[in-house]
């Protein structure tokens, strides 16, 4: 969909940093995590944000690549689990975020709003080279 800014992460046209990809979805680390390695599922096609409102081939889909994504985040990131939200708000295009839970963190915390320093582009490559290799 024209100005749909997932598309164009889907699509390579913006860049990111994907840390997987299958035929029908792309994983991008998120540019605001909340916790490390803080990542966003995508579908290749525009699907609406409201999650429910898809067929359920869609969400079971999406929810394989976000189940590969977590297990690659969890090896590769040494995370004790990947919680996951599925709110469907502000960006209207299908997508699910996985975020690492690490052992000194709360749950609040893994989920809260960062208000701090963001991570830089350099730091986000660095983190998604180490998920890829
Ligand atoms: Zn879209």
């Amino acid at each position: 969909m024209k100005d749909c800014i997932f598309c164009k992460i889907a699509t390579h046209e913006i860049p990111s940093e994907i840390i997987y990809e299958n035929e029908s979805h792309v994983a991008f680390l998120d540019i605001n995590p909340t916790t490390e390695g803080m990542t966003v599922v995508v579908p290749k096609k525009h699907f609406d944000s409201d999650f429910y409102s898809n067929d359920a081939e869609i969400i079971c889909a999406i929810m394989s690549a976000a189940r590969n994504t977590a297990q690659l985040l969890k090896e590769k990131l040494g995370c004790e689990r990947v919680l996951t939200s599925i709110e469907g708000m502000e960006i209207n295009h299908l997508h699910v975020k996985l975020y690492p839970y690490y052992e000194n963190r709360s749950v609040e915390d893994t989920f809260r709003k960062n208000e701090g320093s963001l991570p830089t582009k350099e730091e986000l490559r660095e983190l998604a080279d180490k998920i890829r290799s």
